[in-house]
This record gives structure tokens, sequence and C-alpha cells, in this order.
């Protein structure tokens, strides 16, 4: 095996050669990387359904249709994408013409996470071939499956020299870090996004970190209940919480906490059946510490839903703790789990505080049907990304780039923002 050191020299010498500059290049590695997703769709589902125990159906949408859409797209627009802009020159430079050139950066690192360990992988890679880069692609340990799916395909199908999937668990992290890079694109945890951006500044890397936080839904008085309570349950108990945008927690107008719990409970019945075992075509927790993590914050408020657990199978049932405040452990850290606590507010103001007072969030939800309170919550708070009246769609549109802000993250990536991710953009007067 390669050392990294020559791994990403072998990378820098490939994309010193300009083969990737080629778009025409570009586009028939993305085509490639698109047939072979649709050639291996069911080993994907497989990898995933072991991993994960991932139900196919959530699988097809959110880890593959995902990918694949994102590369259709691209491909679509990567010529007009990758042209050079001429834009205007200030009548003080007479004479001159002034472009905007987009250029790889050069070697790009792209570390994934588990929660989605196909898309969340693939997506950026996607982004990186795009803009013209070499990469290495370095995928969770913690689904070991998937991860070397990951590796067979890309490692059999492109050189080295041009694309690696490295596998491995922190140490390999570790090491890949210390290597001069021309890009690090990270997804994960704040805390891991911290050790990253200290690895990037030894090199002043360029650096995009997805990460993750707590993102809450305030559901306001004069919300409609019934599609409020779907909406929320269908983003909150998709991978069984274990995703990025999930519904953290949410923030309930008084008056209409019971009319929402009693909807919320309707729907996780409708959904997933009266008496939910751990045979439930859903997806289990992906390790045994992150389900001791999960199962501690059970006994926090009243229990109005779920609450069952079998660690043989790392299930836990879509559970809604009630009667929560901001000191309860399950306040403390974002949940990554199907557990959904509910806090009661009187006031929008308090929820400004509340929000304010914690880390900025990857998404926030509000469920209203008056401007006014969509508005006031919009225009207050800073978080990554919001959809209203709705949960985690924002996230699946090429038409908005997608990522966090303050400690959720920085940078932003999906549709036209993958391709600029990972270009630079040179400006030049030519006189
Ligand atoms: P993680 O930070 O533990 O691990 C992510 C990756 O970093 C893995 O490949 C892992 O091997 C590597 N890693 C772990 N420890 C490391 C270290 N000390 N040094 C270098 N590399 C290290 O995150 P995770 O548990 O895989 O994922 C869950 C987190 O990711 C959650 O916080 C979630 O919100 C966040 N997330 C964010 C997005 C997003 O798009 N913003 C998407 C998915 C998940």
């Amino acid at each position: 095996m390669t050392s990294y050191q020559e791994l990403v020299k072998n990378q820098r010498s490939f994309f010193y050669s300009g083969k990737t500059k080629d778009v025409a290049f570009r586009i028939e590695t993305l085509t490639k990387l698109k047939e072979l997703i649709q050639n291996h769709e069911q080993d994907i589902l497989d990898a995933l359904k072991a991993d994960l125990n991932k139900p196919e159906a959530e699988a097809k949408r959110a880890e593959v249709g995902l990918v694949l859409g994102e590369i259709e797209f691209t491909l679509k627009h990567l010529e007009e994408w990758a042209a050079t802009k001429e834009v205007p020159t200030p009548a003080t430079h007479e004479g001159a013409k002034s472009f905007i050139q987009p250029d790889p950066y050069g070697v790009a690192l792209v570390i994934a996470p588990w929660n989605y360990p196909f898309q969340l992988a693939v997506t950026p890679l996607a982004g990186a071939i795009a803009a013209g880069n070499c990469a290495v692609l370095k995928p969770s340990e913690l689904t070991p499956r998937t991860s070397s799916l990951l590796a067979a395909l890309i490692n059999e199908n492109f050189p080295e020299e041009y694309l690696c999937v490295v596998e491995g668990e922190v140490e390999t992290s570790t090491a890949l870090l210390k290597e001069n890079f021309n890009y690090i694109f990270f997804t994960g945890s704040t805390a891991v996004g911290k050790i990253v951006a200290k690895a990037a500044a030894e090199y002043l890397t360029p650096t995009t970190l997805e990460l993750g936080g707590k993102s809450p839904t305030i559901v306001h008085s004069d919300a409609n209940i019934e599609e409020a309570a779907v909406r929320i349950a269908r983003g909150k108990f998709a991978n069984a919480g274990q995703t990025c945008v999930a519904p953290d927690y949410i923030l309930v107008q008084k008056n209409s906490k019971q009319a929402l719990i009693e909807k919320l409970k309707e729907v996780i019945i409708t959904s997933y059946g009266e008496n939910i075992s751990s045979d439930l075509d859903f997806s289990h927790i992906v390790s045994e510490k992150h389900f001791e993590r999960l199962t501690n914050y059970l006994d926090n408020g009243k229990l109005v839903a779920g609450g069952n657990s079998d660690r043989s199978k790392l299930f836990i049932e879509p559970t809604i703790l009630d009667e929560i405040s901001f000191d309860d452990s399950v306040m403390q850290d974002e949940i990554f789990g199907p557990i959904l606590p509910i806090i009661e507010y009187d006031e929008l103001s308090e929820v400004i505080a509340a929000v304010r007072n914690r880390p900025n969030p990857l998404a926030l939800y509000v469920f209203t049907q008056d401007q006014r309170v969509q508005d006031y919550i919009l225009n207050n708070l800073s978080f990554g990304g919001s959809a209203v009246n709705d949960t985690i769609s924002h996230m699946t549109s090429h038409y908005l780039p997608f990522g966090g802000v303050g400690e959720s993250g920085m940078g932003a990536y999906h549709g036209k923002a993958s391709f600029d991710t990972f270009s630079h953009f040179k400006s030049v007067l030519i006189r």
C-alpha cells in the first residue's frame, strides 16, 4: 500500500498533468460514477441494511436517489459552471478586460460520517470531481460494509492517482490530516470538526465543515397541527433520528401542546403500527455506545410515546418525551436518535431567547400560518438552513446551498454550491 504522503504526491502529479481540468474528462468520470451506482444499487442497499438496518425505500430515496440526482444535475450544468466568465472592467482600467476563471484546488480530502454513509461520501466526492480535483475519500469506520463497498467501487474503477478511497478508523483520519491537501471537506461532529480545522490550519488548507447540532422545531399555535405532526415525525424518525437535520426538539406554544402530542402519537401508530418491536423495518442505532447514550435519556421528563428498546438489535422505538426543560440531559447535546423532547412556551420572545442562548443550529423549522411569525423567526435567529411548515426538505433542493453556521459548520454544498466549494475563483485582468 502506498503511504499517504506518496498517495497525495501521486495525486498532485496527476492533477498537474492537467487531465482533470478537461471538462470532458470530468463529465466522463461523473457519467462512469453514475453508471457504477446504478449498476450496484442493490449492493449499496444491502450494505446499508447490514450497517444500519436502513429500510430499502428510505435508502433508495435518501442515499442512492439523492446522489444520482446531484450527479445528473451537475452533468446538465457543468460546462456552464466551469466556463470562464467575463465581468465588467471599471473605466479607470480603460482598455482592459476582466475575467473570473473557476479553478480546481488540486487534491481534495473528503472525510465522511456514518449516518448516511453512502450519500455523504459520494455527494462531496462528485463535487470534487466536477470542479476538476483529484480526491481521497475516507468513509466512516462505523459503517464497515458501506465503507468497503465504496472502496471496491472507487478503487477498482478509477486510478489511485485520481480518486482513492482510504478505509480506516480515527488513526487513519489523523494520519491523512497530517498531509498537505489543497482542500478538506469534512462531515461529522462539531468536536471532530474542531480537530479537522486545527489540522487544516497547519497548511492553511481551505475547509468545508458540515457539522451537526440541535435543530429546533417551533410549532406556533396557529399552525396546522395535523400537518406539523406528520412532517415532524417523518423528519425525526427517518434513519431512527440519525440525521444531521432531523428536528432535535420541539418548542410548542402551550395551548397547542396537547393536540400536537396526540397527533404525533397517531402518526407513529399509522406509520409503524400499534405494537412496535425490534422486527420493525426501522434503522438501528449505529453502535452500542450510541445506544447506551440514547437510552440514558429515556428517563427525562414524562414519557408519552414509545420508550422501548432492544439492546441485542440496537433498536429504540420512536419516543416522545413531554415536560422537558433546557436543563434536562436530553437537551445538552445533539440527540441523533429517535427521541423527541417537547418544551412548551408562552411567547415567541422566549423561543428567540432560548435558541440564541445555544450554538447556532444546522437547521431550524417553524410551523405557522402567520407570515409575521415566520418572518420574526427567520429574521431574528441564525441557523444553517430552514424549512417552513416542513422538515428536512430544504436539504434536498439542488438550488439551495446546504451547510451550517457557527458551531454547525462553515461552507456549503449541493448543486452549483458543490462546484463552487471545490473551486477557487481566479480573478484576472488582461491589459
Ligand atoms: P464523527 O465526527 O465522529 O466522525 C466523522 C468522521 O471523522 C469519520 O470518518 C471518523 O472516522 C472521523 N473521525 C472521528 N474522530 C476523529 C478524530 N479525532 N480525528 C480525525 N478524524 C476523526 O461524526 P459521526 O459520528 O460519524 O457523525 C455524526 C455527526 O455528524 C453528528 O454530529 C451529525 O450532526 C453530523 N453530521 C452532519 C452532517 C451535515 O451535513 N452537516 C451530515 C451528517 C452528519
